[in-house]
Formats: structure tokens, C-alpha cells, sequence
């Protein structure tokens, strides 16, 4: 964590929630789709952490009296460890002692959820069309904690937090490992996606984060339907079956939007993608894309 972290944190909003407080960056979730919503925790961004640690490493070795020639190389190795991509994927069980800590090994285990992570990672970038790790955030490490906390999940940095008592209270006669590695998939992409350095909407960024969710084949059946909802940024399987009719109309519909939203937000972003503004293409969703 850093003073440049900007955190958000979802307040208790629903659908039927005024726009003006929706457009305000803060979450929109119906709590009929989720018994608890996904808290989003983002930082800002990470580039401007990175990018200071980066200049500061060279002075810092040199007032360690390393010789010169050894802090170069030493960077060097760091830096061609970060152009192969080398991402480490990392899970633990703080709440073993729970009934959900439990559950969750005995249901899901923390082998299979660093797979999880380590394939979401790679479908996510599959799916932002980022073939070099040059175009993709600058993530050294994706880790999860499973912890006695309520909600669902939250995703803060390159830190997953899934909450152990959501997996404990999840029925007992549903398909718990299947949740988890559609909640997984949802927060890895939050680690990767840009969000226009925190100025984009909220309800895309959640939007964006149920697509890859969407994609994956891990949607839960409880999803609104193609068609449904009352405003394209209302978020999450709302948004994300929007942009699963923007992706039919343009192919990679989703990338060129995720690539646009690195170095700051517009709605023009569907114009400049499409040819259709955003509102244009709600429309035309509300009145074809069911
Ligand atoms: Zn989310």
C-alpha cells in the first residue's frame, strides 16, 4: 500500500439508485444478484509507484557503496525478469480455523485457486489482446488470501481477498468451487485492466471485470439476461452483457476499450471504437441485443 493508493470501497447502492450517485465513481451492485457485493479496492494506478521505485533503486545502490558495474547488472537481470513476464501466482488460508477457511480447502484448495489465478491471468490478456507483457500492467506478482471478512471479495493492488465466510454461507447443495473461480476471475481482472488512472466510470470497471467473467464460462445462472438492466454503466452482468453486444458489433470491442482506458476515461471511447456513442448503442441494445 502507498499515500498514491486511492481506494474505493462499494457503499450499499441498488439499482434503483440515483444516477448522479452512480456516476460518482462508486459501485453499483443489486443486492438480488449478489447476497454481498464485490468491494473494489483499486489503487490509483501502480505506474507511478513503479516508476519512482525504478528511479530511486540506482542512488540507493550506490549509497549502499555497491560497485556500479554489480547495481547495473543487478537491474538489468530485473529488468529482463519483468520483459519474460514473470508472474508468480500465490495463495493462502488465513481462516483455516473457520468454517468457510474449511470449506474453501476442502471445496476448492489453495493448488487449485493459484491455477485459477494463473489461467484467469492469461485469459485476461487473451482477452485485452496484450501478447507482450509491454502492453500489460506492470504486475510482478497476483497473490490471494482467503480471510475471516464479510462480503464477498476485494481486490486491492495485486492482492486478492476473498472473504471465507462467503464461501461458508454459499448453499450447501450449489456448486461452491465454481463461484470462487468465477469471483477469481472477476478480481484478477481488476488487477490487470486499466481504469483510466481512476477516472473511469465505476460501473464499466466493474462491467469490464464480469465480461472476462462472462467469457470465461463462469457466469452464475442468477445473471440478468441479454437486454436486461436500465442503464449501460449500472455495472457488473448489467454492463458486462453490454459489452458482450458491443464486442458482437466490433471484435475486440473490450480490448481497444481497456487499451483506451490507460492514461484516462471518456464515454467517446464507444464513439471512437464503434462509430455509435454509447447511448446510441444502449438503445440499440435495449431494442436488439436481447
Ligand atoms: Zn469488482
Amino acid at each position: 500500500m502507498t499515500k498514491l493508493e486511492r481506494v474505493r470501497v462499494s457503499p450499499y447502492l441498488t439499482r434503483s439508485s440515483p444516477a448522479s450517485q452512480l456516476q460518482s465513481g462508486l459501485e453499483n451492485f443489486s443486492p438480488f444478484l449478489y447476497p454481498t457485493p464485490y468491494i473494489y479496492k483499486q489503487p490509483r494506478t501502480s505506474r507511478y509507484d513503479r516508476s519512482k521505485k525504478q528511479q530511486a533503486a540506482p542512488a540507493a545502490h550506490i549509497k549502499m557503496k555497491l560497485h556500479a558495474a554489480v547495481a547495473a547488472s543487478l537491474l538489468a537481470l530485473a529488468a529482463a525478469a519483468s520483459a519474460a513476464g514473470a508472474v508468480t501466482f500465490d495463495a493462502t488460508n488465513t481462516a483455516s480455523g473457520t468454517p468457510g477457511g474449511r470449506r474453501f480447502d476442502q471445496a476448492v484448495g489453495l493448488g487449485y485457486a493459484k491455477r485459477v489465478l494463473s489461467d484467469a491471468s492469461a485469459f485476461i490478456w487473451h482477452t485485452f489482446d496484450q501478447r507482450s507483457t509491454a502492453a500489460r500492467k506492470p504486475v510482478a506478482a497476483v497473490t490471494l488470501v482467503v480471510e475471516d471478512i464479510g462480503g464477498v471479495a476485494f481486490t486491492s493492488g495485486d492482492a486478492i481477498h476473498l472473504s471465507a465466510r462467503y464461501v461458508g454461507g454459499y448453499p450447501s447443495g450449489g456448486d461452491v468451487r465454481a463461484e470462487v473461480t468465477g469471483v477469481l476471475y472477476h478480481e484478477a481482472t481488476h488487477v490487470w485492466q486499466w481504469d483510466g488512472r481512476g477516472a473511469a466510470n465505476g460501473g464499466l470497471v466493474e462491467g469490464i471485470a464480469d465480461y472476462v467473467r462472462l467469457k470465461s464460462g463462469y457466469a452464475p445462472a442468477h445473471w440478468v439476461k441479454p437486454g436486461q438492466g436500465d442503464r449501460w454503466d449500472q455495472g457488473y452482468d448489467v454492463t458486462a452483457r453490454f459489452l458482450d453486444y458491443c464486442a458482437s458489433l466490433k471484435p475486440g470491442f473490450v480490448a481497444q476499450l481497456n487499451a483506451k482506458m490507460k492514461d484516462g476515461y471518456s464515454d467517446d471511447f464507444f464513439a471512437q471504437i464503434t462509430g455509435k456513442s454509447v447511448q446510441q448503442l444502449w438503445q440499440d441494445y435495449k431494442k436488439y441485443g436481447g
